[in-house]
Protein backbone atom coordinates (compact mmCIF):
# COMPACT_ATOMS: atom_id res chain seq x y z
CA UNK A 1 0.00 0.00 0.00
CA UNK A 2 1.08 3.72 -0.81
CA UNK A 3 1.88 5.95 2.12
CA UNK A 4 2.74 8.79 0.00
CA UNK A 5 1.49 9.25 -3.59
CA UNK A 6 3.04 12.09 -5.33
CA UNK A 7 0.88 13.02 -8.80
CA UNK A 8 2.25 15.32 -11.42
CA UNK A 9 3.21 17.34 -8.67
CA UNK A 10 4.82 20.46 -10.19
CA UNK A 11 6.65 23.29 -7.82
CA UNK A 12 7.88 26.70 -9.34
CA UNK A 13 10.10 29.24 -7.26
CA UNK A 14 10.08 32.88 -8.48
CA UNK A 15 13.38 34.87 -8.10
CA UNK A 16 13.51 38.02 -9.80
CA UNK A 17 11.02 38.23 -11.96
CA UNK A 18 11.49 34.73 -13.10
CA UNK A 19 10.16 31.43 -12.85
CA UNK A 20 12.15 28.47 -12.20
CA UNK A 21 9.93 24.87 -12.31
CA UNK A 22 12.27 22.83 -10.14
CA UNK A 23 9.92 20.21 -9.80
CA UNK A 24 7.83 19.11 -12.85
CA UNK A 25 5.01 16.96 -13.47
CA UNK A 26 6.24 14.59 -11.09
CA UNK A 27 4.72 11.20 -10.36
CA UNK A 28 6.05 8.21 -8.11
CA UNK A 29 4.54 6.40 -4.42
CA UNK A 30 6.35 5.66 -1.33
CA UNK A 31 5.18 1.85 -0.48
CA UNK A 32 4.60 1.61 3.27
CA UNK A 33 7.23 0.40 5.03
CA UNK A 34 9.95 0.83 1.97
CA UNK A 35 12.84 2.39 1.51
CA UNK A 36 13.22 4.91 -1.76
CA UNK A 37 15.89 6.68 -2.68
CA UNK A 38 15.49 9.70 -4.49
CA UNK A 39 18.70 10.50 -6.91
CA UNK A 40 20.27 13.20 -9.37
CA UNK A 41 22.62 15.94 -9.45
CA UNK A 42 22.74 18.66 -7.10
CA UNK A 43 19.56 20.87 -8.76
CA UNK A 44 17.66 18.85 -9.91
CA UNK A 45 14.66 19.08 -7.57
CA UNK A 46 15.50 16.87 -4.67
CA UNK A 47 14.92 18.85 -1.72
CA UNK A 48 12.41 21.10 -3.65
CA UNK A 49 10.12 17.78 -3.29
CA UNK A 50 11.31 17.37 0.30
CA UNK A 51 10.00 20.72 1.56
CA UNK A 52 7.12 20.29 -0.13
CA UNK A 53 6.40 16.71 1.64
CA UNK A 54 6.63 18.71 4.87
CA UNK A 55 4.73 22.01 4.06
CA UNK A 56 8.25 24.16 3.85
CA UNK A 57 8.66 25.30 0.57
CA UNK A 58 10.07 28.76 0.97
CA UNK A 59 7.42 32.05 0.44
CA UNK A 60 8.72 32.33 -3.19
CA UNK A 61 8.06 28.75 -4.05
CA UNK A 62 4.34 27.16 -4.46
CA UNK A 63 3.13 23.93 -5.98
CA UNK A 64 1.28 25.11 -9.13
CA UNK A 65 0.06 21.35 -10.30
CA UNK A 66 -0.76 17.83 -8.89
CA UNK A 67 -0.92 16.44 -5.87
CA UNK A 68 0.35 14.71 -2.80
CA UNK A 69 -1.85 11.88 -1.02
CA UNK A 70 -0.10 11.25 2.42
CA UNK A 71 -1.89 8.08 4.29
CA UNK A 72 -4.32 8.53 1.07
CA UNK A 73 -5.11 12.32 2.58
CA UNK A 74 -4.58 15.62 0.18
CA UNK A 75 -1.88 17.82 1.40
CA UNK A 76 -2.33 20.75 -0.49
CA UNK A 77 -4.42 23.00 1.04
CA UNK A 78 -3.63 22.30 4.85
CA UNK A 79 -3.20 25.72 7.04
CA UNK A 80 -0.61 25.90 8.75
CA UNK A 81 -2.06 24.60 12.03
CA UNK A 82 -2.79 21.50 10.31
CA UNK A 83 0.66 20.94 9.02
CA UNK A 84 2.14 21.43 12.58
CA UNK A 85 0.33 18.69 13.67
CA UNK A 86 1.70 16.62 10.14
CA UNK A 87 5.46 17.74 10.87
CA UNK A 88 6.59 15.60 13.35
CA UNK A 89 4.15 13.29 14.06
CA UNK A 90 3.86 11.59 11.11
CA UNK A 91 6.43 13.11 8.92
CA UNK A 92 9.88 13.05 10.61
CA UNK A 93 12.79 15.20 8.56
CA UNK A 94 16.66 14.52 8.66
CA UNK A 95 18.67 17.30 6.96
CA UNK A 96 22.51 17.42 6.21
CA UNK A 97 22.82 19.52 8.84
CA UNK A 98 21.04 18.33 11.36
CA UNK A 99 23.61 17.95 13.15
CA UNK A 100 24.58 21.83 13.14
CA UNK A 101 20.23 22.17 14.43
CA UNK A 102 21.15 21.80 18.11
CA UNK A 103 20.94 24.71 20.21
CA UNK A 104 24.40 25.02 21.22
CA UNK A 105 23.21 26.48 25.02
CA UNK A 106 21.11 23.66 25.54
CA UNK A 107 21.93 19.85 26.68
CA UNK A 108 20.59 17.60 24.03
CA UNK A 109 18.19 15.46 26.86
CA UNK A 110 16.49 18.68 27.68
CA UNK A 111 16.06 19.38 23.66
CA UNK A 112 14.76 16.87 22.75
CA UNK A 113 12.25 16.14 25.86
CA UNK A 114 10.85 19.88 24.47
CA UNK A 115 10.28 18.47 21.45
CA UNK A 116 8.64 15.53 22.49
CA UNK A 117 6.41 17.91 25.29
CA UNK A 118 5.43 19.39 21.66
CA UNK A 119 3.85 16.69 20.31
CA UNK A 120 2.89 14.84 23.56
CA UNK A 121 2.06 17.27 26.55
CA UNK A 122 0.34 14.64 28.47
CA UNK A 123 3.87 13.23 29.27
CA UNK A 124 4.26 16.10 31.29
CA UNK A 125 8.36 17.41 32.31
CA UNK A 126 9.23 13.76 33.54
CA UNK A 127 7.77 11.90 31.04
CA UNK A 128 9.18 13.26 28.39
CA UNK A 129 12.62 13.62 29.38
CA UNK A 130 11.92 9.58 30.23
CA UNK A 131 11.35 9.67 26.55
CA UNK A 132 14.14 12.05 25.54
CA UNK A 133 16.43 9.54 27.12
CA UNK A 134 14.70 5.82 25.78
CA UNK A 135 14.92 8.44 21.72
CA UNK A 136 18.99 8.91 22.57
CA UNK A 137 19.30 5.10 23.36
CA UNK A 138 17.39 3.78 20.43
CA UNK A 139 20.12 6.02 18.30
CA UNK A 140 22.56 4.52 19.78
CA UNK A 141 24.26 7.74 22.40
CA UNK A 142 25.24 6.14 25.46
CA UNK A 143 22.93 6.98 28.37
CA UNK A 144 26.30 8.70 30.14
CA UNK A 145 26.09 11.28 27.22
CA UNK A 146 22.94 12.22 27.23
CA UNK A 147 23.48 15.46 29.16
CA UNK A 148 26.17 17.21 27.22
CA UNK A 149 25.98 19.90 25.34
CA UNK A 150 26.18 19.63 21.48
CA UNK A 151 29.66 20.95 21.08
CA UNK A 152 30.63 17.59 23.74
CA UNK A 153 29.61 15.34 20.85
CA UNK A 154 31.22 14.41 17.63
CA UNK A 155 29.68 15.04 14.21
CA UNK A 156 28.48 11.59 14.35
CA UNK A 157 26.80 11.97 17.49
CA UNK A 158 24.96 15.46 16.34
CA UNK A 159 23.46 13.54 13.02
CA UNK A 160 22.55 10.97 16.16
CA UNK A 161 20.77 13.72 17.51
CA UNK A 162 19.05 15.02 14.64
CA UNK A 163 17.43 11.66 14.14
CA UNK A 164 16.60 11.33 17.97
CA UNK A 165 14.98 15.02 17.02
CA UNK A 166 13.16 13.80 13.46
CA UNK A 167 11.61 10.53 15.46
CA UNK A 168 10.64 12.81 18.52
CA UNK A 169 7.06 12.50 17.35
CA UNK A 170 7.08 8.91 16.46
CA UNK A 171 6.47 9.72 12.99
CA UNK A 172 5.88 6.67 10.43
CA UNK A 173 7.58 8.47 7.33
CA UNK A 174 11.07 9.62 7.66
CA UNK A 175 12.69 12.13 4.85
CA UNK A 176 16.19 11.82 5.03
CA UNK A 177 18.20 14.41 2.84
CA UNK A 178 21.50 14.22 2.26
CA UNK A 179 21.77 13.03 6.31
CA UNK A 180 25.46 11.41 5.56
CA UNK A 181 26.71 13.48 3.14
CA UNK A 182 28.99 15.73 5.19
CA UNK A 183 29.96 12.81 7.77
CA UNK A 184 33.61 10.50 6.99
CA UNK A 185 33.43 7.27 5.64
CA UNK A 186 32.79 5.18 8.55
CA UNK A 187 30.44 7.00 10.23
CA UNK A 188 28.64 7.30 7.31
CA UNK A 189 28.45 3.72 7.36
CA UNK A 190 27.32 3.74 11.43
CA UNK A 191 24.49 6.20 10.65
CA UNK A 192 23.46 4.30 7.35
CA UNK A 193 23.60 1.25 9.95
CA UNK A 194 21.14 3.04 12.01
CA UNK A 195 18.85 4.02 9.71
CA UNK A 196 18.57 0.41 8.68
CA UNK A 197 18.08 -0.90 12.11
CA UNK A 198 15.09 1.92 13.08
CA UNK A 199 13.36 1.01 9.91
CA UNK A 200 13.39 -2.41 10.98
CA UNK A 201 12.55 -1.59 14.65
CA UNK A 202 10.02 1.46 14.46
CA UNK A 203 7.99 -0.08 10.77
CA UNK A 204 9.15 3.12 9.15
CA UNK A 205 8.88 4.30 5.70
CA UNK A 206 11.88 6.45 4.54
CA UNK A 207 12.60 8.77 1.60
CA UNK A 208 15.96 8.73 1.17
CA UNK A 209 17.31 11.98 -0.73
CA UNK A 210 20.77 11.71 -2.02
CA UNK A 211 23.42 11.88 -5.42
CA UNK A 212 25.28 9.28 -4.10
CA UNK A 213 24.46 5.84 -5.38
CA UNK A 214 26.94 3.74 -2.92
CA UNK A 215 24.37 4.87 -0.22
CA UNK A 216 21.25 3.74 -2.41
CA UNK A 217 22.69 0.30 -3.54
CA UNK A 218 22.96 -0.52 0.18
CA UNK A 219 19.83 1.29 1.64
CA UNK A 220 16.85 1.60 -0.67
CA UNK A 221 14.49 -0.64 -2.08
CA UNK A 222 13.45 1.55 -4.73
CA UNK A 223 15.17 4.67 -6.74
CA UNK A 224 13.86 7.39 -8.52
CA UNK A 225 16.11 8.79 -10.76
CA UNK A 226 15.55 12.93 -11.19
CA UNK A 227 17.07 14.81 -13.84
CA UNK A 228 16.03 18.86 -14.35
CA UNK A 229 13.14 18.57 -12.86
CA UNK A 230 11.99 15.53 -13.91
CA UNK A 231 11.53 11.89 -12.76
CA UNK A 232 13.98 10.22 -15.85
CA UNK A 233 13.54 6.89 -14.56
CA UNK A 234 12.57 4.57 -11.40
CA UNK A 235 12.43 1.11 -10.68
CA UNK A 236 14.24 -1.69 -7.83
CA UNK A 237 16.85 -1.23 -7.05
CA UNK A 238 17.97 -4.83 -8.99
CA UNK A 239 16.73 -2.93 -12.06
CA UNK A 240 18.49 0.04 -12.22
CA UNK A 241 21.99 -1.27 -10.95
CA UNK A 242 21.58 -4.16 -13.04
CA UNK A 243 19.68 -2.73 -16.15
CA UNK A 244 19.80 0.62 -16.16
CA UNK A 245 17.38 2.16 -19.27
CA UNK A 246 17.32 5.85 -19.33
CA UNK A 247 20.81 7.39 -20.56
CA UNK A 248 21.16 9.57 -17.93
CA UNK A 249 20.78 6.87 -15.07
CA UNK A 250 23.52 4.92 -17.46
CA UNK A 251 25.45 8.07 -17.25
CA UNK A 252 25.49 8.65 -13.17
CA UNK A 253 26.07 4.49 -12.96
CA UNK A 254 29.12 5.16 -15.22
CA UNK A 255 30.46 8.07 -12.70
CA UNK A 256 31.01 5.58 -9.96
CA UNK A 257 33.68 3.23 -10.45
CA UNK A 258 32.08 0.68 -8.30
CA UNK A 259 28.99 0.38 -10.60
CA UNK A 260 31.04 1.82 -13.60
CA UNK A 261 30.99 -1.14 -16.59
CA UNK A 262 32.75 -2.31 -19.31
CA UNK A 263 36.55 -1.07 -18.68
CA UNK A 264 35.35 -0.54 -14.96
CA UNK A 265 36.80 2.71 -15.03
CA UNK A 266 34.75 5.91 -14.02
CA UNK A 267 34.02 9.01 -16.08
CA UNK A 268 32.29 11.98 -15.21
CA UNK A 269 29.39 13.24 -17.03
CA UNK A 270 29.94 15.46 -19.85
CA UNK A 271 28.14 18.79 -19.41
CA UNK A 272 26.22 20.19 -16.67
CA UNK A 273 22.46 20.04 -16.04
CA UNK A 274 20.38 22.96 -17.70
CA UNK A 275 18.84 25.78 -16.37
CA UNK A 276 15.46 25.31 -15.54
CA UNK A 277 14.55 28.89 -16.10
CA UNK A 278 14.43 27.57 -20.27
CA UNK A 279 15.30 24.25 -20.32
CA UNK A 280 16.07 22.77 -23.43
CA UNK A 281 13.45 21.49 -25.96
CA UNK A 282 12.13 17.80 -26.44
CA UNK A 283 14.19 15.51 -23.83
CA UNK A 284 15.73 17.53 -20.94
CA UNK A 285 19.00 15.47 -21.35
CA UNK A 286 19.42 15.65 -25.05
CA UNK A 287 22.33 18.17 -25.19
CA UNK A 288 24.74 15.48 -22.39
CA UNK A 289 23.20 12.74 -23.67
CA UNK A 290 25.59 9.90 -26.13
CA UNK A 291 22.83 8.30 -27.58
CA UNK A 292 20.62 11.53 -28.08
CA UNK A 293 18.51 11.41 -31.98
CA UNK A 294 16.58 14.15 -33.98
CA UNK A 295 13.23 13.78 -32.20
CA UNK A 296 14.85 14.31 -29.08
CA UNK A 297 15.59 17.82 -29.65
CA UNK A 298 12.26 18.52 -30.26
CA UNK A 299 9.31 16.16 -29.43
CA UNK A 300 9.38 15.37 -25.33
CA UNK A 301 9.76 11.88 -24.84
CA UNK A 302 7.05 9.77 -22.79
CA UNK A 303 6.92 7.14 -20.53
CA UNK A 304 8.10 3.21 -21.14
CA UNK A 305 6.98 0.91 -18.79
CA UNK A 306 9.99 -2.12 -18.31
CA UNK A 307 8.22 -4.06 -15.97
CA UNK A 308 5.47 -3.88 -13.39
CA UNK A 309 8.50 -1.79 -11.68
CA UNK A 310 10.70 -0.08 -14.16
CA UNK A 311 9.88 2.52 -16.38
CA UNK A 312 11.29 5.52 -17.98
CA UNK A 313 11.21 8.48 -19.89
CA UNK A 314 13.03 8.19 -23.42
CA UNK A 315 13.02 8.01 -27.11
CA UNK A 316 15.42 5.13 -27.11
CA UNK A 317 12.43 3.01 -26.38
CA UNK A 318 9.61 4.56 -28.47
CA UNK A 319 9.63 1.35 -30.75
CA UNK A 320 9.85 -1.31 -28.26
CA UNK A 321 6.11 0.10 -26.79
CA UNK A 322 4.97 0.28 -30.29
CA UNK A 323 6.37 -3.42 -30.72
CA UNK A 324 5.15 -4.18 -26.93
CA UNK A 325 1.81 -2.96 -27.64
CA UNK A 326 1.28 -5.12 -31.33
P1 LIG B 1 21.07 19.87 -4.18
O1 LIG B 1 21.46 18.43 -4.24
O2 LIG B 1 22.14 20.82 -4.60
O3 LIG B 1 20.37 20.27 -2.92
P2 LIG B 1 18.50 19.49 -5.40
O4 LIG B 1 18.41 18.39 -6.39
O5 LIG B 1 18.00 19.24 -4.04
O6 LIG B 1 19.98 20.05 -5.36
P3 LIG B 1 16.88 21.86 -5.35
O7 LIG B 1 17.66 22.44 -4.22
O8 LIG B 1 15.52 21.38 -5.08
O9 LIG B 1 17.71 20.71 -6.07
O10 LIG B 1 16.82 22.97 -6.50
C1 LIG B 1 16.06 22.81 -7.69
C2 LIG B 1 16.09 24.12 -8.46
O11 LIG B 1 15.40 25.12 -7.73
C3 LIG B 1 17.50 24.66 -8.68
O12 LIG B 1 17.51 25.26 -9.97
C4 LIG B 1 17.64 25.72 -7.61
O13 LIG B 1 18.51 26.76 -8.02
C5 LIG B 1 16.22 26.25 -7.49
N1 LIG B 1 15.92 26.75 -6.14
C6 LIG B 1 16.03 26.07 -4.99
N2 LIG B 1 15.62 26.84 -3.96
C7 LIG B 1 15.24 28.03 -4.48
C8 LIG B 1 14.70 29.25 -3.94
N3 LIG B 1 14.47 29.39 -2.64
N4 LIG B 1 14.45 30.26 -4.80
C9 LIG B 1 14.66 30.13 -6.12
N5 LIG B 1 15.14 29.00 -6.69
C10 LIG B 1 15.43 27.96 -5.89
FE1 LIG C 1 18.95 10.56 -24.84
FE2 LIG C 1 16.92 10.99 -26.53
FE3 LIG C 1 16.63 9.30 -24.54
FE4 LIG C 1 16.77 11.88 -24.08
S1 LIG C 1 15.17 10.84 -25.19
S2 LIG C 1 17.80 10.31 -22.95
S3 LIG C 1 18.26 12.53 -25.60
S4 LIG C 1 18.04 9.09 -26.27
Amino acid sequence: MSLVRIDDLSIDYRRAGKTIRAVNELTFSVEEGSIVGLVGESGSGKSTLALSLMGLLPRNGSVTGGSILFEGREMQGLSEDDWRTVRGHDMGMVFQGAMNSLNPVKRVRDQVAETVRTHEPELGKDGSIDRSHELLNLVGIPSDRHEAYPHEWSGGMRQRGGIALALSGRPNFLIADEPVTALDVIVQARILRLLEDLQEALGLTILFITHDLGVVARLCDRVVVMYAAQAVEEGTVEEIFQSPKHPYTKALLGSVPNFAKGRGKSHGISGSPPSLINPPQGCRFHPRCPDAMDICTREDPYQTTFSSSQRAMCHLYDRQEADDAE
